[in-house]
């Protein structure tokens, strides 16, 4: 086991052609995604960002015609190595998911909505405090309002917690600043950069923006 990567794949492909009359889709040969810190995947839009990071975090099954498929997820805490090819293993990787939208409920509080992943998940241990990562990610001012008077920013915010309560190794991001202005999306990755090397994990980051890239 490589302890310097949480991820480590090869060979994945995924064919969209079956759907449209087009041959469209992305092959990967291979990608180690580093233990700790902000790994950025950049490029247009529809050049196969999300594609990528659903066949890397294990959400989209690679075609099958794709040989020597490998997608290997390392737990150091628990000093074990899952195959995210299998959807058993896969169930037990510690990831979390930020999207372009908060997806928050509107008519709840801010903190109703970061506890809902813990909740749904039925998570008892191992749980981060929802109001301490409030607090690191400076929202917690405004964790008792309902989610519908939160600012874009903000609402993020609260997305963020609600993804790390479940203490993943690695938090998933598909263009969480792409509704936000610049200044807005740049302090929000600063924010995710703290907290990845604070707290030993890996940040997968996509986004279009070359220049938060850089
Ligand atoms: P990005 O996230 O970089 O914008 P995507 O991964 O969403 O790109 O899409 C890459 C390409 O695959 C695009 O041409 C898109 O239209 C196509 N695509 C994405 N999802 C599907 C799907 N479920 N069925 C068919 N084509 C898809
Ligand atoms: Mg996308």
């Amino acid at each position: 086991m490589d302890q310097d990567y949480v991820i480590e794949a090869n060979n994945l492909a995924c064919d969209y052609s079956e759907d449209s009359d087009v041959t469209k889709g992305i092959v990967l040969a291979q990608v180690k995604i580093p233990r700790v810190g902000v790994t950025v995947i950049v490029g247009p839009s529809g050049s196969g960002k999300s594609t990528l990071l659903s066949l890397l975090s294990g959400i989209r099954k690679p075609s099958e015609q794709s040989e020597g498929a490998k997608l290997n997820f390392y737990d150091f805490e628990e000093n074990i190595e899952l195959n995210l090819l299998e959807s058993k293993s896969a169930r037990k990787a510690k990831l979390g998911f930020v999207f372009q939208e908060p997806h928050l409920i509107k008519e709840i509080s801010a903190r109703s909505n970061a506890g809902i992943a813990s909740h749904l998940l039925n998570r008892k241990n191992n749980i981060v405090d929802a109001d301490r990562l409030a607090h690191d990610f400076g929202v917690n001012q405004v964790i008792e309002q309902r989610a519908d008077t939160l600012s874009g920013g903000q609402a993020q915010r609260i997305a963020i917690v609600r993804a790390l309560t479940v203490n993943p190794d690695i938090l998933v991001c598909d263009e969480p600043t792409s509704s936000l202005d610049e200044e807005t999306g740049t302090s929000l990755l600063d924010s995710i950069s703290q907290w990845a090397h604070e707290n030993g994990k890996a940040v997968l980051w996509v986004t279009h923006n070359l220049q938060q890239a850089a």
